[in-house]
C-alpha cells in the first residue's frame, strides 16, 4: 500500500459557527399534496439525519404507492387551469417564488447544510442564490416560450414527475420546477431520502406565493416512491437526476410508453491542464472542481489530466493547496469541505479508494482532525493512476481526484473522451484557439475554460453517453417541457 499522509496542517482560524436561532423547522413534515401538508396513507414518518452529527433533525413522511396515485390525481385536476393561465400570470408566480427564496435565503442555507452536510459557505453563496436565479430566469421565459423554440407554436406536456438527488437538493428542485411551471405544466417532485427538508420549505414557499393547489406537489420518500412515480400511467414526462443505474431502470420502465424522459446522470469529467496554463489559477480550479461540495457533484473534475512537462509542479502546488483545506463542521463559515452525505455514500467512497490502493495507484490524503461523529472523508489525491484503474473509470462522488498524464493535445483529447460518461470537462490553457479546438473535440455537454463548476441559469447543462440526455437551463431547458404543435 502506497499511502502518504500530510501531517503539517495548521489550524489558524477561530470557529465561526452560523446561528440556527432563526430557522423555523417543524418536528414533522407530511406530504405536500393539493396545496397542503397531509399524512401519508400508511402513516409512515422517518427521521432525516444531520450527516455531520448523526442527530435527527425532523420527521418526514414517506409517500407510498397510494399517495403517489393521489398526488397524480390532484396534479391532473390542477392542470387545465394552470395551463390556460395567461403566460404573464404564470410568470408572476415564478417571480414571487424567486423573491420568497431570496427572503428566506438564510434559513434555507442553514437547513440545506444541516440536512445535507455541505459547507454553509456553499449553500449560502451557491445553492440558494442559484435556486432563486433559476426561478427568476424562467419567470422571464414564461411569456416568451415561442422564442425559446424557434418561433414554433407550443403547448405544455401536462403532468411531469421530477426525481432529484441529494447533492444539491433545493437547487435541483429549482432546475426542475422552474422550467416545467413556466411552460404551463404541473409538477410532482420527489426529493432524495436523505435531504427532503429544503424541498418541503419550498412547499411552504409555494403556499406563501399562493400558487394554486396541485400545481406543485412535493412527495418525500425513498427509492420506492420514485419508482412508483415513474410507473404512473397518467404522467406525461419524467425528469430524473441521479445515478446511471437508476436512470437505466427508469428508461427500461418507460420503454414502449409515450411518457417523455430526460436523464441527467453521473460523470467522470476530465479537467485538463496544459503546460501553457496559469498554473496557480489552474490549481484553484482543480480544488474547486473536485472538493466543492465534498466532490458530490455530477460534473466534478474527478479525472485530472496534466501535461507531463508540468506534472510535478502542478502536483506539488496542488498538494500544498490541499493541505490548507479546512475540513469539518459544515456550519462553520470557514469550512471548505463538510460532511459526506450519508453512511452509504461514505462506504461507496471508501470501497473505491481501497480499490485504487489495491490496484497500485499512489494515495495521498490530507491529515486533519475529523469530528468523532458524523460521516467524513479527508480530501485525497491519487497519482500513478492508469486509465484501466477503477478510480479512473467509476464515479466516486467524493473528495477524491485521480491524476493521469498526457504528452500531446491529441492524447489529452483521446484520454478525456475515453469514458463511458460525457457530462463536463475543464480546459486550462493560455491559448484561446487551443481551448476552442479541444472543446469542440470533447464529447462533454459542458466545457469550462480556465474555470470549473461555474453554473448559470442561462446556460444549458446535460450530458452525452451514460451521462444522460436532455438539457436543463437556458432556452434549451424549455424544450423538454413543451410539445411543438406547429
Ligand atoms: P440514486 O440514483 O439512487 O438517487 C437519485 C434519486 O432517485 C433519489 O431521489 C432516489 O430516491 C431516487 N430513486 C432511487 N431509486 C429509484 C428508482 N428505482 N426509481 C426512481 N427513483 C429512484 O442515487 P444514490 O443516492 O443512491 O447515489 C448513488 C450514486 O449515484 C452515487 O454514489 C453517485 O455516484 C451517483 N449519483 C449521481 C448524481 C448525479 O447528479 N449525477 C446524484 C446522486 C448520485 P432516494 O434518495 O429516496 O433513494
Amino acid at each position: 500500500m502506497s499511502t502518504e499522509t500530510r501531517t503539517t496542517v495548521v489550524w489558524d482560524y477561530a470557529p465561526a459557527p452560523e446561528s440556527v436561532d432563526h430557522i423555523r423547522l417543524k418536528d414533522r413534515y407530511g406530504l405536500f399534496v393539493d396545496g397542503d401538508f397531509r399524512d401519508p396513507s400508511d402513516g409512515r414518518y422517518v427521521p432525516t439525519i444531520n450527516p455531520a452529527t448523526e442527530e435527527p433533525i425532523a420527521e418526514v413522511a414517506y409517500g407510498g404507492p397510494d399517495d403517489v396515485a393521489a398526488a397524480v390525481e390532484s396534479a391532473r385536476a390542477a392542470l387545465p387551469k394552470w395551463a390556460a393561465l395567461k403566460d404573464l400570470e404564470r410568470a408572476k408566480y415564478l417571480f414571487r417564488i424567486a423573491r420568497l427564496i431570496q427572503e428566506r435565503s438564510r434559513e434555507l442555507a442553514v437547513v440545506e447544510t444541516l440536512d445535507g452536510g455541505k459547507p454553509l459557505r456553499e449553500s449560502r453563496d451557491v445553492d440558494i442564490p442559484l435556486a432563486a436565479a433559476h426561478f427568476f430566469h424562467y419567470a422571464g421565459w414564461a411569456d416568451k416560450l415561442r422564442y425559446g423554440v424557434n418561433a414554433r407554436e407550443v403547448r405544455p406536456l401536462g403532468v411531469v414527475g421530477q426525481i432529484v438527488p441529494w447533492n444539491f437538493p433545493l437547487l435541483m428542485a429549482a432546475w426542475k420546477l422552474a422550467p416545467a411551471l413556466a411552460c404551463g405544466n404541473v409538477a410532482i417532485l420527489k426529493p432524495a431520502e436523505t435531504t427532503p427538508l429544503t424541498a418541503l420549505l419550498l412547499a411552504e414557499i409555494c403556499q406563501e406565493a399562493e400558487l394554486p393547489p396541485g400545481v406543485v406537489t412535493i412527495l418525500p420518500g425513498n427509492g420506492g416512491t420514485g419508482a412508483a412515480l415513474v410507473r404512473q400511467k397518467k404522467i406525461n414526462k419524467i425528469a430524473f437526476t441521479g445515478s446511471t443505474a437508476v436512470g437505466r431502470d427508469i428508461q427500461a420502465a418507460l420503454a414502449g410508453t409515450d411518457t417523455r424522459l430526460t436523464l441527467e446522470l453521473g460523470g467522470k469529467s476530465a479537467n485538463i491542464v496544459f503546460e501553457d496554463a496559469a498554473l496557480d489559477q489552474a490549481v484553484e480550479g482543480i480544488v474547486n472542481g473536485i472538493f466543492f461540495n465534498q466532490g458530490h457533484v455530477c460534473c466534478a473534475g474527478s479525472r485530472l489530466l496534466i501535461q507531463e512537462s508540468v506534472h510535478d509542479e502542478v502536483i506539488a502546488k496542488l498538494w500544498q493547496r490541499m493541505g490548507r483545506l479546512r475540513v469539518g463542521d459544515p456550519m462553520d463559515k470557514n469550512t471548505d469541505v463538510g460532511a459526506i452525505n450519508s453512511a452509504e455514500q461514505l462506504e461507496r467512497i471508501e470501497t473505491l479508494v481501497a480499490a485504487g490502493e489495491d490496484e497500485g495507484a499512489h494515495r495521498r490524503t490530507i491529515a486533519c482532525d475529523l469530528p468523532e461523529r458524523g460521516y467524513w472523508f479527508a480530501p485525497t489525491m491519487f497519482t500513478d493512476v492508469s486509465p484501466a484503474h477503477r478510480i479512473a473509470i467509476e464515479e466516486i462522488f467524493g473528495p477524491v481526484v485521480s491524476v493521469l498524464t498526457f504528452r500531446t493535445q491529441a492524447e489529452a483529447i483521446e484520454k478525456a473522451n475515453n469514458s463511458r460518461y460525457g457530462l463536463a470537462a475543464g480546459i486550462w490553457t493560455d491559448k484561446g484557439s487551443k481551448a476552442f479546438e479541444v472543446a469542440s473535440a470533447l464529447k462533454a455537454g459542458v466545457v469550462w475554460q480556465n474555470t470549473y463548476n461555474h453554473f448559470d441559469p442561462t446556460a444549458a447543462f446535460g450530458g452525452y453517453k451514460e451521462s444522460g440526455f436532455g438539457r436543463e437551463g437556458g432556452p434549451a431547458g424549455l424544450r423538454p417541457y413543451l410539445q411543438i404543435v406547429r
